[in-house]
């Protein structure tokens, strides 16, 4: 993409916006937030491959995965780091890379587990803060738009009928899944809740994110969309940067 086509070239250091896209497991966030880093030229960040990590180092360890103390005392211990790349994160864990492991169930049922707690959040949430602060990023998890960074320039709330999410879960899972779709979507019914029903920074749609709803859309009309709430926020944001422009 060239300085033309991009967008953000037209808000000069305005355009290092953040953009968080928030929402439930298997609404899409991922690749949306891939397309729309590709098209904006910005660095896509995955947080809930972060939990994931955590969840993982502490599966090794054989930790009771409700003791947040011994979470704690682990988490004091942990360096994780993610790169963006073209396809997904690489995620560095004490150095190592981990990325491949990360999707096995036993590593998602957990980090849906460790991830409850609001000492791990903190952590995390602080981790996140950092890797976002110089902007020009796409952060996307459950709390991006909420906690992570309130004040985010765009916030999308990804969302579609959890029956819709689990047929795509169970697709993506290839030609002989060793899994039932009715299990597929539990699955993801039982993290939602955890997810939604935590008292530190439960799963929800800030109040200025626009929803949107990908139930009866294709993977392409979702991203066309998204993009357009991109546009349209940058659009007003260099509307709003244009009397500072026209003074200098
Ligand atoms: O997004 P992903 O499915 O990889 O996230 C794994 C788990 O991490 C989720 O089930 C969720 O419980 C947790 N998570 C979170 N906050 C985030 C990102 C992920 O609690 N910002």
């Amino acid at each position: 993409m060239n300085a033309a086509q991009n967008p953000l070239r037209s808000l000069g250091p305005a355009g290092k916006i953040i953009v968080a896209i928030d929402g439930p497991a298997g609404a899409g966030k991922s690749t949306i937030a891939r397309r729309l880093a590709r098209r904006f030229g910005l660095l896509n960040l995955e947080t809930g491959a972060m939990y994931r990590a955590f969840a993982l180092k502490a599966l090794r360890a054989g930790l009771p995965l409700d003791s947040v103390a011994d979470l704690e005392k682990l988490a004091a211990q942990t360096h994780i780091r993610l790169e963006a790349g073209p396809a997904e994160n690489r995620v560095l864990l004490d150095g190592e890379d981990v990325t491949a492991i990360l999707r096995e169930q036993s590593v998602t049922d957990a980090a849906s587990r460790v991830s409850v707690f609001p000492a791990i959040r903190a952590w995390m949430v602080r981790l996140q803060q950092e890797m976002g602060a110089g902007g020009g990023v796409v952060m996307e998890g459950r709390d991006i738009g909420t906690v992570v960074f309130p004040h985010a320039d765009v916030k999308i709330f990804l969302d579609a009928a959890p029956e819709v999410r689990g047929m795509r879960r169970f697709d993506q899972l290839g030609p002989k899944p060793a899994v039932q779709p009715d299990e597929v979507i539990r699955d993801l019914r039982e993290r939602d809740e955890r997810d939604r029903s935590r008292a530190d920074s439960p799963l929800k749609a800030a109040p200025d994110a626009v929803l949107l709803d990908s139930t009866n859309l294709t993977l392409e009309e979702v991203v066309q969309t998204a993009e357009e709430i991109v546009t349209t926020r940058l659009a007003a944001l260099a509307a709003l940067h244009q009397p500072e422009i026209d003074k200098a």
